[in-house]
């Protein structure tokens, strides 16, 4: 049975609640479900029901194509002047000595490392910390562009950008514009936690609100910028908050355009104030991925990043509306393990990826950060597993 027929088949259920079953037929005719119609889900949706209808728009949208880049990460600082209760990676502005705080140079060096490997991309993120202001990172993205030239740098978040545009005086646009000008090309998800003031406030109160990230989004797809957003979700939410959360960045959507790709982020509670706080089942994992790929109909795509939840589970979520699992990483981000992750140190060569894909019969796809496609590995045979290894695998950064 195709997806299509699974979905028909689930509709003619006799048994099926009424509530869901009228969802369900919403999703066959493409339309959008409400606000109380994504409770319901996160109620009522046991796992097998979620997946015919994730998966049926899955495939709708990509078919099997199943997305991944080669890129690694800058963490330029792992101190933070803000206190995230959730957050197991960053060291308080008193505990820096426990830290790291990179200059340009020590970024450029990182960048160099790369040089003549097919990567596409460079993801930093991390801290925030008064030095590293906007003259500091202007200074980095212009060194990178002009080193190479090629390179998409995807940076930053609101957070950041948030407490360095204040400093500098400037509007979130201004500020947006300028850095694009110095060869920002686009902004990851990060820093979005989940919006409603009533959870905002006890695991983040003093960064960015809700509002100051939205807008700072805003303006950056005015400036024709692709971005992403997240929601931290597990921990002391209600199913209600993901749906206001979900509904928040649907709503900006519907205005910009602008929106790559929303990606669902586990609370994992290793390391960080709230260690007594349970973490969520793999069945949990799996039905918020399908609620999110339901629910966020604008959005392009879905993804997990495989570091943060396992490669078996980053596998089982292709099948629950995920149609992308990131990058090779190659080892260059702490955030996921310091946090407790299954992959402690988190990198995969490109054959490795093609091959996790393949073996849930999707199709990999290559891409950039835009999703152009850099190669299409539907057909492509590699050697042996030492030679393929010696050409795809990505350089170490100590
Ligand atoms: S989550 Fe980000 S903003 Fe919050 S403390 Fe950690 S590094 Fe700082």
């Amino acid at each position: 049975m195709d997806s299509t027929q699974k979905l028909n088949f689930l509709i003619e259920n006799p048994r099926l609640d009424v509530e869901l079953k009228n969802i369900a037929q919403k999703v066959l005719n493409n339309e959008r479900i409400t606000f109380d119609e994504g409770v319901t889900l996160y109620q009522k949706g046991e796992l097998s029901y979620l997946g015919v209808l994730a998966n049926y728009i899955r495939e709708q949208k990509h078919g099997d194509v199943t997305y991944f880049n080669r890129n690694f990460h800058i963490e330029p600082t792992n101190v933070c002047v803000y206190d995230c209760k959730f957050c197991s990676y960053s060291r308080l502005i008193k505990e820096r000595d426990q830290g790291w705080e990179m200059d340009v140079d020590g970024m450029m060096d990182i960048v160099k490392k790369y040089d003549g490997e097919p990567v596409t991309e460079v993801h930093i993120t991390g801290g925030v910390v008064p030095k590293q202001n906007l003259a500091f990172y202007a200074e980095f993205f212009q060194r990178c562009k002009a080193h190479r030239p090629d390179l998409h740098i995807k940076g930053l978040t609101p957070v950041e950008y948030y407490y360095i545009f204040k400093k500098a005086k400037l509007s979130h646009y201004d500020g947006m514009k300028y850095l694009q000008e110095c060869g920002l090309d686009s902004m990851p998800g990060g820093g979005a936690e989940i919006f409603h003031p009533e959870i905002r406030e006890k695991i983040a109160h003093d960064k960015c609100t809700a509002e100051q990230w939205l807008d700072i989004h805003e303006q950056a797809h005015k400036l024709g910028m692709h971005t992403n957003a997240t929601m931290l979700y597990g921990h002391i939410e209600e199913f209600w908050h993901r749906v206001d959360h979900m509904e928040r960045l649907r709503d900006l959507q519907d205005k910009t355009g602008g929106f790559q790709t929303f990606i669902p982020l586990k609370f994992r509670n290793k390391e960080n104030q709230m260690e007594n706080v349970p973490e969520v089942s793999v069945i949990e994992d799996l039905r918020n991925y399908a609620i999110a790929r339901i629910y966020m109909d604008n959005f392009p795509h879905i993804k997990a990043y495989w570091a943060m939840i396992s490669r078996d589970t980053a596998q089982m979520s292709l099948s629950f509306g995920v149609d992308d699992i990131d990058g090779t990483l190659d080892d260059t981000t702490k955030i996921y393990s310091m946090a407790g992750a299954e992959e402690q140190n988190p990198a995969m060569s490109t054959q490795q990826l093609v091959e996790l894909i393949r073996k849930v019969g999707r199709h990999p796809i290559e891409r950039d950060t835009l999703y152009n496609v850099v190669t299409d590995y539907k057909d492509v045979v590699f050697e042996d597993a030492g030679a393929s290894k010696k050409y795809y695998a990505l350089p170490v950064v100590n």
